[in-house]
């Protein structure tokens, strides 16, 4: 066993403190990758939430970067020395319809997640990205582009994929009007790649103050959406509305905004949402979700982010004071997203 430092939650409502995290040694087709930085996710935030008194140390984090330090006796995609980028999926099936289509996040028998998750082989439990070290196999690792700062490389492995694949899966591009809800770490993501993929692009917002912010992004326009009057302007304009916004919140409005056979996309999932039928069938709507992407896409994502320079906003934070950067999270307190430096841990 292979033993590094991480940072873990112990208890429900603890503190968080460093912690000796135990990772498989090398398997054949294994890295160990030496983590630098590891972006904040508001999945960690719910898996801090959901902690169970009795549960084993929380040690979230799924959205990662580092050089790999070591490799199996079978791995030929990467050599000692070479920057390295993980996300949320760390190990499926790789038989299944959905692993053959390169829809791992979808494998039929639940895909291995980078924590919280259950190793295939030896049933262990799988610990996160707050850690200097992660063990992972060499076909869910990906090379980071050179050009990328890493830090803010980092969340383009969580926020990145997720709103990447569904500009690509639903094809936005030119001539498109696009709108993005909820300006957060996944919303600002959502932008940058929209405006690259060369739609025209409006942010939904509830908050007026964030105007600025989001032309800084590149969004073309901007809606106040707690103004009933804005929204109703909106009527029919839009190909494409990709909704990033996770508290409970009223869809039909979106639904309206779309034009015949617009589809509005779910990817902040809220608790639940209760679409107006009628909305729906008026103008043909689609109503759909997403979550995460597969290996091509994530290659394709990392592809495009390096030729158009595109990473997260971050905000750097020590790993030790990762229990600050989650309370702050939790207030919206954070343009656009926390990354840990794990850099002096050990
Ligand atoms: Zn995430
Ligand atoms: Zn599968």
């Amino acid at each position: 066993m292979r033993r590094t430092t991480g940072m873990a939650l112990l208890s429900p409502g603890g503190t968080w403190e460093p912690f000796t995290v135990v990772r498989r040694e090398l398997r054949p087709d294994d890295i160990a990758v030496r983590v630098a930085w590891c972006g904040v996710c508001h999945t960690d935030l719910h898996a801090a939430h959901a902690l169970a008194e009795g549960a084993p140390p929380l040690v979230p984090g799924h959205e990662f970067v580092g050089e790999v330090t070591e490799t199996g006796s079978a791995v030929t995609a990467f050599r000692v020395g070479d920057p390295v980028a993980v996300g949320g999926v760390v190990d499926s099936c790789g038989v299944c319809p959905a692993c053959r289509d390169g829809e791992e996040p979808f494998c039929t028998e639940y895909p291995t997640e980078a924590y919280g998750g259950t190793d295939r082989i030896d049933g262990t439990p799988t610990l996160g990205g707050y850690a200097r070290e992660y063990v992972v196999r060499e076909s869910f690792a990906y090379p980071l582009p050179a050009g990328l700062d890493p830090a803010a490389a980092a969340p383009l492995m969580c926020a990145g994929i997720s709103t990447f694949e569904p500009l690509r899966r639903w094809d936005v591009g030119p001539g498109q009007l696009v709108g993005v809800v909820g300006l957060g770490g996944l919303g600002h993501l959502a932008v940058k790649f929209a405006v690259a993929l060369g739609a025209r692009v409006a942010v939904f917002t509830t908050s007026p103050g964030k105007e600025a912010a989001a032309r800084e992004l590149g969004a073309h326009e901007v809606v106040v959406s707690a103004d009933a009057e804005a929204m109703a302007a909106q009527a029919g304009r839009f190909d494409f509305i990709l909704d990033t916004a996770s508290a409970k919140h009223d869809v039909t409005p979106y639904l309206h905004a779309l034009r015949v056979d617009g589809t509005l996309c779910m990817l902040g999932i809220p608790d639940r949402y209760e679409p107006e039928p009628l909305a729906m069938a008026f103008g043909r709507k689609r109503l759909t979700a997403s979550a995460g992407g597969g290996r091509p896409r994530t290659r394709e994502m990392l592809d495009f982010a390096a030729r158009h320079g595109i990473v997260a906003d971050v905000e750097k934070v020590p790993a030790r004071e990762v229990g600050a950067a989650l309370a702050r999270l939790e207030r919206n307190d954070v343009r656009w997203r926390f990354v840990l430096d794990l850099r002096d841990l050990d």
